[in-house]
């Protein structure tokens, strides 16, 4: 069951489905106009969002997609709104409008590994008959951040990229303070298993730590984190990027060097980034092993 929440004084948004990977959407509302942050995954779900934006006499302007993966991007067209992406975003959106999405091409590229299991079966799950997906071009690209003011309300879009997708973008919402981060704050779901890498996560927060952001939108959270939360977790992200690096990292050890800086043990979601940070910093090494070993003179 989907609830309208209102966040702030300018703001409300639609709360996530976990089956069918619904995101959060969100509508910025100033005295002129209304931004909406993501287009949902299905025509459906977009209109869910605008029927209830109706109710409130909001009519959306634009909107902003945080990144390319479909649960993010497949309500665009339904959106009615001039679209606005990141450059990279407008590229996946390009390559993806050449794919078609039922059960059978789905599948095909879930076994060439072009596509994840997660991604096609909440497709499916979302599509129960009528899979009619229509991406448009965005009719704006940006390439590193562009400001929207919408009547004593002022929006900054930033892409931001990180392990999740290189195109990530957040929003910024200065008078509430708020911040949509979409998924940037996510790891890496694309490849097997999951991971965080020290290189990327470290110049994420180096990014999001510029926004002082009293409430922080994550895309799949039902709970919004305040302020303190936010500044936790980047903090948390950068001190196992750092401690992932040092040679020969262990997760027993990191876990020890995190609880004594904490002063107190680590939750389920620490340690899982501990482990998703472990599995970066392996697959890069395996990667660089292959690269050396390729350059080796052969046959010596
Ligand atoms: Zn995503």
């Amino acid at each position: 069951m989907q609830i309208m929440q209102q966040l702030s004084s300018h703001i409300h948004y639609l709360t996530p489905v976990q089956e069918t990977d619904r995101p959060i959407l969100g509508a910025i509302t100033g005295t002129r106009s209304t931004l909406l942050v993501d287009a949902g995954n299905s025509a459906a779900h977009i209109q869910l969002f605008i029927d209830q934006l109706v109710k409130l006499d909001i009519s959306p302007r634009w909107v902003v997609l945080t990144h390319w993966h479909w649960d993010h991007v497949f309500g665009m067209n339904q959106a009615n709104t001039t679209i606005i992406a990141q450059t990279l975003t407008t590229e996946y959106i390009r390559t993806m409008q050449g794919l078609s999405w039922d059960d059978e091409a789905l599948d095909q590229r879930v076994e060439q590994g072009t596509e994840i299991e997660f991604c096609a079966s909440a497709i499916k799950k979302e599509y129960v008959e009528e899979r009619d997906i229509v991406l448009p071009t965005p009719d704006i690209t940006f390439d590193r951040k562009l400001e929207l003011d919408l009547g004593r309300v002022h929006c900054v879009v930033e892409h931001v990229g990180g392990d999740h997708s290189n195109d990530s973008t957040v929003v910024y919402v200065k008078e509430d303070k708020v911040l949509f981060a979409g998924d940037a704050l996510y790891p890496n779901i694309h490849v097997e298993p999951n991971e965080y890498t020290a290189e990327q996560a470290l110049k994420l927060v180096n990014k999001l730590r510029h926004f002082d952001a009293d409430q922080v939108v994550l895309s799949h959270h039902a709970d919004i984190w305040n302020g303190e939360r936010f500044r936790h977790e980047l903090d948390m992200l950068e001190r196992v990027a750092q401690l992932v690096q040092q040679p020969m990292p262990e997760e027993q050890a990191i876990t020890r060097q995190l609880e004594e800086h904490y002063g107190r043990q680590l939750n389920e979601w620490e340690q899982e980034t501990i482990i998703l940070f472990l599995n970066g910093q392996r697959r890069q090494q395996s990667a660089e092993a292959m690269t050396e070993s390729d350059s080796q003179p052969s046959g010596v």
